[in-house]
């Protein structure tokens, strides 16, 4: 068969509890991806959908609700490569991080009140529940790292995504540290690579968007800031704010930087 009249590869795009940051950053770009693939179920950008088998789904959003787990469970069982974006679908992000302060029946009485109905899960990303082939982080991600993750698995191979800290991005830019040289409490020393250390770059700190890097260290950072004036809950607050996992965080100085569910 000639390559042209080949079936093109087949893709899908949903959402769970999110913001549809994802989506959009996906929608936006799929121009230049369409040529190449075809797009068999996009609910935030078409009306023809249809729950198929797939080469490549991408999931945004955490499970949050019994849906959002059925919905996730249906989507692993029809794709070959699962791909978390955002991330909500990789860390938990914001209501994976207030999760661990407040229960989700906490949350829906002081929200709906004492008689409410709603089934609420502990918010969790994708991979506390199914495999994922793929961890795609950003809040939202970027267009570049989507495109190349999606080229890699086109041509049948696991991506490379960098999990270094956005400091290297920040120092490749060449930029002055804002840590250092305005007393900014930067969290780029732990926080995941990808987004081209978009906020220093513009004087502001960043706040770990992305998700942490590889091994980052929590206990430097945490005294960094202490130093800087920062107080032990502004600290704990902006380490969780997206999602962090507790392991990490916790693990060489537990008692400072706990924070227990309620
Ligand atoms: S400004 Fe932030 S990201 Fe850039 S080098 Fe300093 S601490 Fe790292
Ligand atoms: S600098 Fe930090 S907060 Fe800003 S976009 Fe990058 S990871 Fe997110």
């Amino acid at each position: 068969m000639d390559r042209l009249e080949q079936p093109l590869p087949c893709i899908s795009v949903h959402s769970l509890t999110g913001c549809a940051g994802e989506e959009l950053v996906i929608l936006e770009n799929l121009q230049k991806a369409l040529p190449l693939v075809r797009v068999v179920s996009f609910p935030f950008a078409q009306s023809a959908n249809e729950m198929r088998p797939v080469d490549i789904a991408f999931v945004e959003g955490s499970v949050s609700q019994p849906h959002d787990l059925e919905k996730l469970k249906a989507i692993r069982a029809t794709a070959r490569w699962l791909v978390a974006v955002g991330n909500c679908a990789v860390w938990g992000c914001v209501q994976g991080g207030v999760c661990r302060r407040f229960t989700p029946e906490q949350m829906a009485r002081d929200v709906y009140g004492q008689d409410n109905q709603i089934a609420a899960l502990p918010s969790a990303p994708l991979d506390k529940y199914v495999r994922v082939d793929v961890k795609l982080s950003g809040c939202p991600i970027d267009a570049g790292q989507f495109l190349s993750v999606l080229a890699s698995l086109l041509k049948d191979h696991l991506p490379y995504i960098t999990h270094k800290p956005v400091c290297l991005e920040c120092k490749l830019k060449e930029n002055g540290c804002v840590l250092v040289e305005k007393n900014l409490p930067c969290l780029g020393p732990i926080t995941a690579a990808g987004c081209g250390a978009l906020c220093p770059t513009f004087g502001a700190a960043c706040y770990g968007c992305w998700g942490p890097c590889e091994a980052p260290q929590m206990e430097a950072m945490e005294i960094v800031l202490k130093e800087k004036g920062y107080a032990i809950d502004e600290v704990i607050s902006r380490l969780t704010a997206f999602g962090i996992p507790q392991e990490i965080y916790s693990r060489d100085k537990p008692l400072e930087l706990k924070v227990s569910r309620q």
